[in-house]
């Protein structure tokens, strides 16, 4: 079943692009939790990484590849960032379309999950 992001990727509904290629793209998060937070989406449409195969890895090397660019682009490469992908409910997934999160522009601390 489509999802939002499906509607971004057709520019359907507006978003602040920042990346595009055959592959993937990139764009704010609408609700940022860093002064850079930005999701990187295949434009394949995988709801989770449960669902991954093989004939996703172009997709998925891309993912970081794009990653890594978006971070220089936007100055926190050597500052440091945090790549993150939330797998359904008990990591919050909300969006069932595979995204990464690429936050920094600030000192994250150690981990966002905290020891029970
Ligand atoms: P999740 O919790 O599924 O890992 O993260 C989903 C993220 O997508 C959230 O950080 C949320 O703010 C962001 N998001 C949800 N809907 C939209 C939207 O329509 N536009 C943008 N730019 N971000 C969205």
């Amino acid at each position: 079943m489509s999802t939002i992001f499906k509607k971004i990727i057709d520019k359907e509904i507006p978003a602040e692009i920042v990346y595009e290629d055959e592959l993937v793209l990139a764009f704010k998060d609408i609700n940022p939790l860093a002064p850079v937070h930005i999701m990187v989406i295949p434009k394949k449409e995988i709801a989770t990484v449960n669902d991954v195969t093989e004939a996703d890895e172009a997709v998925l090397g891309r993912l970081f590849i794009a990653a890594a660019k978006i971070a220089k682009e936007q100055g926190i490469a050597e500052s440091g960032y945090r790549l993150m992908v939330n797998v359904n409910k008990d990591a919050g997934q909300e969006v069932f379309h595979i995204h990464m999160h690429i936050m920094g522009g600030r000192h994250l601390g150690p981990m966002l999950v905290k020891k029970e």
